[in-house]
């Protein structure tokens, strides 16, 4: 499986592509979690990441574009992969495309979780309390909503254009929605 999950900030993306992850036994690259990850080692990308990331803001494609080429280098990736988080703009899903053509591949399925503006921020305040993530306060997160409908959302109709989108409803116990996910790539394969 080669897949894009798809989703608002608090759509569930990172809990739901774990169990992805597991389920079809490919990696779930977060690009997230990566540049996460490379703030707490104090690296250069992360230190390039942190500024925008603070503010809710996207990182420079050629950072993110950059970073994700690398990963999917990686022998891992032979068995195919779930990425959650990007691609975040148009451009990065024709990066995306190059990148694949490249490896002579393409993708399978571009998952979107659903989730209202309503919704998605009270589980984010929820998360803040729990996690302290950096970017979970409440003009961080009307920011990255507001990120996501301008540039995220526009991936919806590109992707839905090539007959590869599937739309899944995030409200719901977690599980269930993960039901609705392995279902909805099921019936794509088969
Ligand atoms: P969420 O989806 O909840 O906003 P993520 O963990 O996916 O959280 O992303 C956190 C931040 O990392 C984003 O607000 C952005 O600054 C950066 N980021 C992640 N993925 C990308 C991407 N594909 N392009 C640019 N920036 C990204």
């Amino acid at each position: 499986m080669r897949a894009v999950l798809l989703g608002p900030p608090g759509a569930g993306k990172g809990t739901q592509a774990a169990r992805l992850a597991e389920r079809f036994e490919v990696p779930a690259i977060s690009t997230g979690d990566i540049f996460r990850a490379n703030v707490g080692q104090g690296t250069e990308l992360g230190l390039k990441a942190k500024e925008y990331m603070d503010a809710g803001l996207l990182v420079p494609d050629s950072v993110t574009n950059a970073m994700v080429r690398d990963r999917l280098k990686q022998d891992d990736v032979g068995g195919g992969f779930l990425l959650d988080g990007y691609p975040r703009t148009v451009d990065q899903a024709g990066e995306l495309d190059a990148m694949l053509a490249e490896m002579k591949l393409s993708l399978d399925v571009v998952l979107e979780i659903t989730a209202d503006a309503d919704e998605v921020t009270k589980r984010l305040l929820n998360r803040a309390e729990l996690e302290g993530r950096a970017d979970d306060t409440e003009p961080v997160i009307r920011q990255r909503l507001e990120v996501y409908a301008e540039s995220t959302a526009p991936l919806t109709s590109f992707y839905r254009d090539r007959g590869i989108l599937a739309q899944v409803d995030g409200i719901g116990e977690i599980d269930e929605v993960t039901s609705r996910l392995v279902e909805a790539v099921n019936s794509r394969s088969s």
